[in-house]
């Protein structure tokens, strides 16, 4: 299939940075004029299934009536209003929704502008904490490797040293403690072992250790690894046993993913400090929100600073809190336990297959999450063309292959995006 190359394209490719791009030679992108439901249109009429929920985000489709519907209704009301002395009913009614649906306990709710920066607004909560308790000296992070958190510099600092940006930026970012990452899979007997490595750093370094943060249950971008649950229990145990404070990264797991509405369900865990993000508003606008107790919040405000000192202009838009609100009102609805529970037993007969093929390394499956790793590194360029022609959006990287469609996503569209993966899985110019 030929890709139209106007000038737009043109300048796209001349003057635009796209995520983790080259600017001198960059992969080509498709543009795309619509989205409905499951489908991308791109110009020229093609239209592709998305396996990708634009990154996590879209679990409902695009071009939700309902989520259309919020955007406007609260667009003839006010697009924006500084949250700083001002509040208002679409912030009011989400925070209400987001304290009622975590975890007991977490009561304390700052809405942050992306996920990085609710990752940022944790890691600052945790050290401020420990600082109005007199105890400076606790200011460094523990964390295991193949994570991520985000791209902005507390957020990298965290993330998968080797995957991660440590190296180009070791002089700019904090060193962190890392622990190896969790072994035993999540569909494994626990092997008690796993914790080990983590253990001897909370035993050496809890001193100096403000807070410990994970990704509950699924390591995302640093890998797609599905880890046990009862490692995720145990880090709990240490954090309680070495007075570390727990964060947990949902941004990527929550609202469903993974079969349960937070993934730190599957473990029965409570973190003191909880990031969401990525589907919150439905995958219609920039929104995160990070959550803390009761007692965290109270004593970051009784410290010497006397507030939290963080505030985003545009904290708590008013559009995206009333997106939100009608994102979370069609999951409480609680179809989305029987769609996710659907795609997994299907992507599980689709995918567990494609373990025997020669390129395959690995296939695993957990709610609406599936991931084969190749043997080899895909080549971007062949395999994104392959996977377009074949009428699906799919964005592998590095050696994964990876689906997190949409919730309402049926069965012969999933179908048709693993039967793409089989068909680029025996072309070797898919690969490096
Ligand atoms: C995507 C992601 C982030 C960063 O969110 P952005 O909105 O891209 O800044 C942080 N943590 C996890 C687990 C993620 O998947």
């Amino acid at each position: 299939m030929a890709i139209i190359y106007t000038d737009d394209l043109a300048f796209d490719r001349a003057h635009i940075w796209h995520p983790y791009t080259s600017m001198t030679n960059p992969l080509p992108s498709f543009k795309v004029k619509s989205a409905n439901g499951v489908h991308l249109t791109l110009e020229g009429g093609q239209q592709v299934i998305d396996g990708m929920s634009s990154w996590w985000a879209v679990i409902h489709g695009y071009n939700h009536p309902r989520l259309n519907q919020a955007v406007s209704s609260q667009l003839a009301q006010m697009a924006h209003v500084m949250f700083g002395g001002l509040t208002h009913e679409p912030a009011i009614e989400l925070c209400k929704k987001l304290v009622t649906l975590s975890p007991e306990g977490l009561e304390k709710v700052f809405l942050a502008d992306s996920g990085s920066i609710a990752v940022e607004v944790a890691l600052k909560m945790a050290i401020q904490y420990w600082h109005s308790l007199g105890q400076p000296e606790k200011n460094k992070l523990l964390t295991v490797k193949n994570g991520y958190h985000g791209d902005t510099f507390a957020a990298m600092a965290v993330c998968d040293p080797v995957n991660g940006m440590h190296q180009l930026f070791a002089n700019s970012i904090n060193q962190h403690f890392f622990a190896d990452a969790p072994q035993t899979r999540f569909d494994q007997d626990w092997q008690p072992n796993d914790i080990a490595p983590l253990k001897a750093l909370f035993e050496q370094h809890h001193q100096e250790i403000a807070a410990f943060i994970i990704e509950p249950i699924v390591q995302g971008a640093g890998g797609m690894r599905i880890y046990h649950p009862q490692y995720l229990a145990e880090c709990r145990k240490l954090c309680d046993e070495y007075n570390v404070l727990m964060i947990i990264d949902e941004i990527a797991t929550g609202f469903g993913r993974t079969g349960k509405l937070f993934a730190s369900e599957w473990a029965d865990v409570t973190p003191d400090i909880m990031c969401l993000g990525k589907a919150l508003t439905g995958g219609y606008m920039t929104l995160a929100a990070t959550l803390t107790t009761k007692h965290i919040a109270e004593t970051i405000s009784n410290g010497e600073a006397g507030c939290f000192m963080h505030g985003p202009t545009f904290m708590g838009n008013p559009l995206a809190c009333a997106v939100a609100n009608e994102s979370l009102a069609i999951l409480m609805e609680n179809q989305w336990q029987d769609q996710v529970s659907r795609i997994e037993k299907t992507l599980t007969s689709l995918i567990s297959p494609l373990a025997e093929h020669h390129r395959v390394a690995d296939v695993r499956v957990l709610g609406a999450i599936g991931v084969i790793e190749a043997k080899q590194a895909v080549n971007m360029e062949n395999i994104q063309a392959l996977f377009v022609e074949q009428g699906v959006w799919i964005r592998p990287f590095g050696k994964l292959i990876y689906l997190m469609p949409p919730f309402v996503s049926s069965d012969e569209q999933l179908q048709q995006l693993v039967s793409a993966i089989a068909l680029a899985l025996d072309n070797e110019h898919c690969f490096q």
